[in-house]
């Protein structure tokens, strides 16, 4: 049984889904069919077409774009309930011209995250927490703490021990398998370091 009272939360990929309207976007603008599934490494920019490139990720620095992105089912519900009684950081790591969306989204959404709680940073291990809910391989592998991974193609390959959930709502319940000490649900998520 451990207590943890700081839960350091990512938002794209975790809370909010900005894969559907990000490829959509793309898609739609160099007529392709590019899905989540065909990404297999965190490096977007080379599942895209060679004409587009480094260029998909202008669509992000776009104004108004991030308010695109759709909240995960049952986040705000869950995030809600957790934040009663544990800290909750929002970590995010969005451009500066999309900074303001996200506020805007996040206060749409998550009303109940003070602004205090948001922080915007690549550099996520910096932020102080207990535990980590992330699914970029980077930010898991870096962070001096418990690492819970949404499940990806493109982070199937991360190289530390961690949880591997499927859904926010898992992602919760391994936090509350956690402070149980509940050992049947915690090795039915932990995922071994990858031998390198
Ligand atoms: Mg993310």
């Amino acid at each position: 049984m451990q207590k943890l009272k700081v839960l350091n939360v990512d938002v794209d990929g975790c809370i909010g889904d900005l894969d559907t309207p990000w490829l959509e976007e793309y898609n739609r603008r160099y007529k392709d069919s590019l899905t989540r599934k065909d990404i297999l490494t965190w490096d977007i920019h080379t599942y895209v077409k060679p004409e587009c490139g480094n260029k998909i990720y202008d669509i992000l620095r776009e104004q108004g774009f991030f308010l695109k992105v759709i909240p995960m089912d049952g986040a705000s519900e869950l995030l809600e309930k957790w934040s009663k009684t544990h800290t909750i950081n929002i970590v995010t790591d969005v451009p500066l011209e999309g900074q303001n969306d996200r506020t805007e989204w996040l206060a749409k959404y998550f009303p109940f995250i003070p602004k205090e709680r948001i922080f915007y940073t690549g550099n996520k291990k910096e932020v102080k927490g207990d535990l980590i809910i992330d699914d970029k391989p980077l930010n898991l592998e870096e962070f001096p703490g418990i690492k819970i991974c949404i499940d990806y193609t493109y982070n199937r390959e991360i190289t530390c021990e961690h949880y591997r959930v499927y859904s926010i709502q898992q992602a919760f319940d391994v936090v509350q398998a956690i402070e149980e000490g509940n050992q049947e649900i915690l090795q039915k998520y932990f995922s071994k370091k990858k031998a390198a």
